[in-house]
């Protein structure tokens, strides 16, 4: 799935597979072989539902006789925790084929879902070469997430000019902190790479090449209600103020604002 965020000629493409999910709101995370009530039931309907939020699905490749990969996801308004029961049955993973069709021309980010590795690092090379024909100020900037605990994702790493490490990546290598992650991280990255690593309640750090490494605190909300989504929107707000010329402190701190306003609410539609 392939997806640009609006119309505008140097907007953003975002590369990865796109998900239904089933959201039972539950006044606590059930006990095993209980039966509990949910208050929300929420199916989101894909193209309809981007199209609601001014989300450009022209790029999108829709597999016909495909199922769509859902997840049942169980909130609990206890402790906000979110609990997500995954599927695929038969969608097939975005090809370097379908990517080399897309015209790159119009885009000035290309950010890159942390999956289907060898493909991806395929994208990202096609990405570079059509770099090498425009002037510096001009290049597209590459950004990865590298989010689920599977150890081949690291391969992404030294690709992006802009990694984004979630603390389930950090915790499944061992790493304690956003300090040791960032460090680690860095290591791996190509020099002069961005990390950037939210870390729920602690906020965010990031760290550029050499450079300082840079904090934001969180902004928790009145309440907490619904974590679900809060690292990508995270990452969906840091990377519009970077694309946005934003310095690399200021954007991590807009990500925190705009997630910790959505973990405040339930879903996206309050945040319209
Ligand atoms: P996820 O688990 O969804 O991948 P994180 O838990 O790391 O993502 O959270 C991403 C960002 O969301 C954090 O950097 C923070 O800004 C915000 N966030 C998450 N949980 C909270 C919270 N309880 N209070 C305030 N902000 C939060």
């Amino acid at each position: 799935m392939m997806s640009s965020s609006t119309r505008d000629p140097r907007s953003i493409l975002c590369v990865g597979h796109v998900c239904v999910d089933l959201i039972n709101l539950c006044s606590h995370y059930p006990e095993e072989d209980a039966k509990v009530g949910t208050t929300t039931a929420n199916n989101r309907f894909l193209l309809e539902d981007f199209a609601k939020y001014g989300v450009n699905t022209e790029q999108a490749v829709v597999c016909k006789g495909c199922e769509c990969p859902s997840s049942c996801v169980i909130l609990s308004r206890a402790t906000a925790s979110r609990t997500i029961i995954h599927s695929n049955k038969n969608l097939p993973e975005l090809s370097v084929e379908d990517f080399a069709q897309v015209d790159l021309t119009p885009y000035q980010w290309i950010h890159f879902e942390g999956r289907n590795v060898a493909n991806v690092a395929q994208m990202i090379k096609l990405v570079r070469e059509h770099n090498k024909g425009l002037p510096r100020g001009e290049f597209i900037t590459t950004s990865v997430e590298i989010e689920k605990a599977k150890p081949e994702l690291e391969a992404l790493i030294p690709l992006a000019d802009v990694v984004f490490v979630s603390k389930d990546f950090a915790a499944f290598k061992g790493y304690s902190n956003k300090a040791e992650t960032l460090e680690r991280v860095k290591a791996l990255a190509h020099p002069g790479a961005v990390v950037v690593c939210p870390w729920g309640e602690e906020g965010a750090s990031a760290c550029q090449g050499s450079g300082v490494m840079v904090h934001s605190p969180a902004f928790p909300p009145a309440s907490v209600v619904d974590t679900l989504g809060a690292g990508d929107t995270f990452n969906a707000a840091t990377i519009f103020a970077l694309a946005h010329g934003s310095a690399l402190e200021d954007s991590i701190r807009f990500g925190c604002r705009v997630a910790g306003a959505k973990v405040g609410v339930i879903g996206w539609e309050p945040m319209r």
